[in-house]
């Protein structure tokens, strides 16, 4: 890659800080902006609206993102919460595809790239995931798991002019998420740069180096400089260790 790398640093809060912690949170964050980097935190939905405004009131160079959404605009969908109602409190940004999301709540690549679709086309930014299970590394399928998870959202027109703009991804091996495991910057380094791979044979190589594509699993301070200096990582998903400020904060002050 020649061109300079422009850093998304994202925190993903999980189901974890309420509206208080929130405010809390982001009163006590120090954070300068950065001519290349960008800082992001996905929050609970209902803390979203609390972050925005926390965040504009003590002018924090900080966006605030929501960590999922349904395709639908409206409809029975009971529990459900659309993209309409977050542009409405002034969102921009989703997660979609977390991999506890299909874990736990059945998401699949199609349901996937129903939501990476009707997001972009809601005028969403997506940080889209995607990451192979323990198993399926040990026997040597990450790369095709990989692939089938991009496979739909390879072939769909509006998901290929988004990206590089709209739309980016986050690799997160799901063994690496949460446990503590980090994977090696060599491993990080030769995935991501098997996804560049994918990019550039599906969407050409301007596009696909500017889309950004984030190492997520077990990203802490004393990881994430190493990780970051692998050609093919422009930044990092980062659960645990964006809970606590001066965490978050010496992540950021890592780039
Ligand atoms: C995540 O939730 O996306 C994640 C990577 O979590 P952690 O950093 O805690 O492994």
């Amino acid at each position: 890659m020649t061109q300079k790398k422009s850093i998304l640093l994202a925190g993903n809060w999980k189901m974890n800080h309420g509206q208080k912690a929130t405010d809390t949170f982001l009163s006590s964050i120090q954070i300068d902006s950065k001519e290349s980097a960008t800082l992001r935190l996905y929050v609970p939905f209902l803390s979203l609206e609390t972050g925005i405004r926390v965040a504009r009131e003590k002018k924090i160079p900080i966006e605030i993102g929501a960590q999922n959404l349904h395709h639908e605009r409206s409809g029975a969908y009971t529990g459900e919460v659309s993209g309409p109602m977050l542009a409405e409190i002034g969102i921009r940004q989703v997660l979609v595809g977390h991999s506890e999301r299909r874990q736990y709540f059945g998401e699949t690549n199609e349901t996937v790239l129903l939501k990476t679709r009707n997001a972009l086309d809601q005028g969403f930014e997506v940080l889209l995931c995607i990451g192979e299970h323990l198993s399926e590394r040990e026997s040597g399928q990450t790369e095709t798991v990989l692939k089938e998870q991009l496979a739909r959202i390879l072939e769909d027109s509006n998901c290929m002019a988004a990206f590089g703009s709209k739309l980016h991804l986050a690799y997160e091996p799901v063994w690496a998420i949460g446990t503590g495991i980090v994977a090696t910057p060599e491993q990080a380094q030769s995935t991501h740069a098997f996804i560049r791979s994918l990019l550039i044979k599906g969407i050409g190589e301007e596009k696909a180096l500017r889309t950004r594509v984030l190492y997520g699993g077990s990203v802490t301070p004393a990881n994430f400089k190493e990780l970051l200096q692998c050609p093919d990582i422009d930044g990092g998903l980062v659960g645990g260790a964006s809970l606590k400020p001066e965490s978050l904060q010496s992540l950021w002050n890592l780039i």
